[in-house]
């Protein structure tokens, strides 16, 4: 059965490989994403995939987004995939309140803004699907991400608890924790940090976005209908939590 989609930040790196595995798989599928106009153009040219502008880190902006988005795939959102996520990393004692805040708003405030606004809906038609995008960090904690640590664990709290509260109304909310997955944000890392990261990868390598998209793709699918409250940890063996 096909549904019917929403992706924050679904226009680029691990969410613009979630909303093409998505509409592979048959869903209606609309990619929001934050200001970089001429990345989200480009990529619904390429995809032909609906595009809608609104921050995350705005419950109002999100509640406008959600609408608009409905509108544009015609029918109401079935699949929410939580992904949009910034970093500001610095070591906690350099760290500023606007840093603190800014990736506490939009990493974890996300999951409030966006998610709120649906859950009504999704209730009501009895059945949905909450995909949380976490990370490794979130699970083992990371130096110079005390903020983003925090909100990413905060994913996972917030993902267990809703999971409990809307079991019995066919919704489903699940967490991906991704490790290092090869995109801007990690190639953003210095390159012997980065090397030394691999070398401590038991497969040897770094992720790809597509198989994040996979696991959306089981994750939204009516056999997934048991899955729930769950973090499912997809990093090469790096952290086994
Ligand atoms: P990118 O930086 O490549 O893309 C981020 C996306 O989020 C963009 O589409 C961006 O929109 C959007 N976005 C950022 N802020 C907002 C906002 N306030 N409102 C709406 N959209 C916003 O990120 P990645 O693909 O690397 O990461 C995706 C998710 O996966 C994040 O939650 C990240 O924390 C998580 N993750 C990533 C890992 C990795 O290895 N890359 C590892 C573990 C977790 P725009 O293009 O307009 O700026």
């Amino acid at each position: 059965m096909t549904r019917t989609a929403l992706v924050t930040g679904g226009t680029r790196g691990i969410g613009g490989a979630i909303s093409m595995a998505l509409k592979s798989a048959g869903h209606t599928v609309v990619a929001n994403y934050a200001g970089n106009e001429e990345v989200a153009r480009a990529f619904a040219d390429a995809t032909g995939i609906k595009v809608v502008k609104f921050d995350v880190g705005d419950f109002q902006s999100s509640t406008d987004g959600l609408a608009k988005a409905e509108e544009l795939a015609g029918a109401p959102i079935d699949i929410l995939v939580n992904n949009a996520g910034i970093t500001r990393d610095t070591m906690f004692h350099k760290m500023s309140k606007a840093q603190w805040d800014e990736v506490v708003n939009v990493d974890l405030g996300s999951m409030f803004n966006v998610t709120r606004p649906l859950i009504d809906g999704l209730r009501e038609r009895g059945w949905g699907r909450i995909i949380n995008i976490s990370s490794i960090n979130g699970q083992k904690g990371q130096m110079g991400q005390v903020n983003y640590s925090a909100a990413k664990a905060g994913v996972i709290g917030f993902t267990k608890a809703l999971a409990q509260e809307t079991a019995r109304k066919g919704i489903t909310v699940n967490c991906i924790t991704p490790g290092y997955i090869n995109t801007e944000m990690v190639a953003a890392v210095p390159e012997k940090v980065l090397a030394s990261i691999v070398a401590g990868i038991p497969v040897g390598r770094l992720g790809e976005a597509d198989e994040i998209g996979a696991l959306c793709v089981y994750l939204s699918s009516e056999e997934a209908g048991f899955v729930t409250g769950s973090t499912l940890t997809i990093n090469g063996g790096q952290y086994l939590a």
